[in-house]
């Protein structure tokens, strides 16, 4: 049925990057037996998934919709894929993103444009926009994307799909290429709130391979999907609905607190603070990473290599030149500056330092807040090709959905409502670290 779908649909909405056809017809048939003879059983078995072109799979080219990347073959899989396919699940392919996850639209990557479902004249998100297309255009059950600074969440709410980013540190993150390492986490995209607590159930898992991963008990995330929100805490953000909030967006978010405040939450509004700084803060951490994390795709070890050159220096030039696109390039060109010697202390070092305040914030709200609740962007899906002219735009639409990366914190999204044009909105529901129960339970008993 997927793939008939994929037949259908995929010349239109681009989602995939690799469609790995006849190894998911094989699976099923493997799949199918084990289930016949008793020796699979789960939620999952059987059931197909999409995975970002940015977690390796042994034996599939694995992209990151990088030319660089263009003849990556992996000699094995990220440990999330393992524990899917371990639960049944079969895997359809590999989904476009923005190159190396960096960028809100997957208008970054190197293979071409994936489009919105529900209106193919925008964007689907990004950077993990073919992840939330191809659930949205029922291409797949549910995909894996990455979050770094939203990554699930927003291409989720474009969409008008369910995304969530666990707790850093609660999947691991062996076997997914690094953007921002202290930042990356994997994550579920999926039709509604029940089959992303499956997922992340699955994936979730202490990892000696990830020295990031945390030893967890509380993974049984289903045991949240329980209706009621009676007394929970709900706090608003009154400095989330500043300048550039689309009224629409706004009156949804709104609207949404009213029917959980109706199912008896207590919802209030309150300044929780240092708001102006995510972004700053973000995009310097994540730059200084970039510059480190990417160093290795030098044309030695594997990836795209020139064709001509004039000794080792100028392959490393011409290989990362004509290898890497502009986005990529101008934030390794960002990260070299900020961690450079002269500019550390005034840059990299007081980002760190901010991104700490900006923990504390949160750590005063949720003395107090069970749930911080939000959208999850300032406007819906912009019209294809408008984000690229305008960078600056694009950075300051990711102001929602950075702060829970640079606290570590679980978020999830899920549509609250539509704009005039019929595109998703999308509501995003924070919880304190190791708190996605919290979440889980708010938006199941919002859906
Ligand atoms: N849009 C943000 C960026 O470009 C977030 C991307 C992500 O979460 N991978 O960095």
């Amino acid at each position: 049925e997927v793939i008939s779908q994929i037949e259908a649909k995929e010349e239109l909405y681009k989602c995939y990057v690799t469609i790995a056809k006849n190894r998911a017809i094989e699976r099923a048939k493997q799949v199918q037996e084990q289930i016949d003879s008793g020796n699979l059983t789960g939620p999952l078995a059987g059931v197909p998934v999409a995975i970002k072109d940015n977690m390796c799979i042994k034996d599939m080219l694995t992209t990151c919709s990088s030319k660089i990347l263009s003849n990556f073959i992996p000699t094995y899989s990220s440990e999330a894929v393992i524990k899917l396919e371990e639960a049944g699940a079969i895997i359809i392919g590999k989904t476009n993103m923005d190159e190396f996850a960096m960028g809100s639209t997957t208008e970054t990557s190197a293979y071409g444009v994936t489009k919105n479902p529900r209106n193919p004249e925008h964007v689907p998100g990004g950077s993990s926009g073919g992840s939330a297309a191809a659930v949205a255009a029922e291409e797949c059950f549910f995909a894996l994307g990455s979050d770094t600074g939203g990554s699930i969440r927003q291409p989720a709410s474009y969409c008008g799909v369910v995304g969530m980013k666990p707790t850093y540190g609660t999947v691991s993150r062996y076997g997914l290429i690094a953007y921002a390492s202290s930042l990356d986490q994997i994550g579920p995209l999926a039709k509604d709130v029940t089959d992303c607590a499956t997922i992340l159930e699955v994936i979730a898992s202490h990892d000696e391979k990830d020295s990031t991963s945390i030893k967890r008990e509380d993974t049984d995330f289903t045991k949240a999907l329980v209706n009621d929100v009676t007394g929970m805490k709900i706090g608003i953000p009154q400095d989330y609905f500043m300048k550039g909030l689309a009224p629409q967006v706004k009156e949804a978010i709104l609207n949404a607190a009213k029917v959980l405040k109706d199912k008896g939450a207590i919802v209030e509004e309150f300044d929780l603070g240092l708001v102006e700084y995510a972004i700053p803060t973000y995009y310097t951490i994540a730059a200084a990473e970039v510059s480190s994390n990417l160093e290795r795709f030098d044309g030695i070890k594997y990836g795209y290599r020139t064709n001509e050159f004039d000794g080792l220096h100028d392959m490393y030039k011409k290989t990362r030149s004509e290898g890497f696109g502009k986005e990529v390039k101008s934030r390794i060109m960002l990260g070299s500056f900020v961690l450079s010697s002269g500019y550390y202390d005034a840059y990299y070092l007081k980002a760190l330092r901010t991104k700490a305040l900006i923990k504390k914030a949160f750590d005063t709200a949720f003395e107090k807040y069970d749930v911080i609740l939000g959208p999850v962007a300032p406007t819906t899906a912009p019209k294809l090709g408008s984000s690229l002219n305008d960078p600056m735009k694009m950075y300051l639409s990711d102001i929602y959905t950075i702060s829970a990366n640079l606290a570590g914190l679980p978020g999830i999204t899920l549509p609250c409502g539509k704009d005039e044009k019929g595109l998703p909105i999308g509501l995003q529901l924070t919880g304190n670290c190791y708190q996605e129960k919290k979440i889980i339970q708010a938006a199941y008993t919002y859906e």
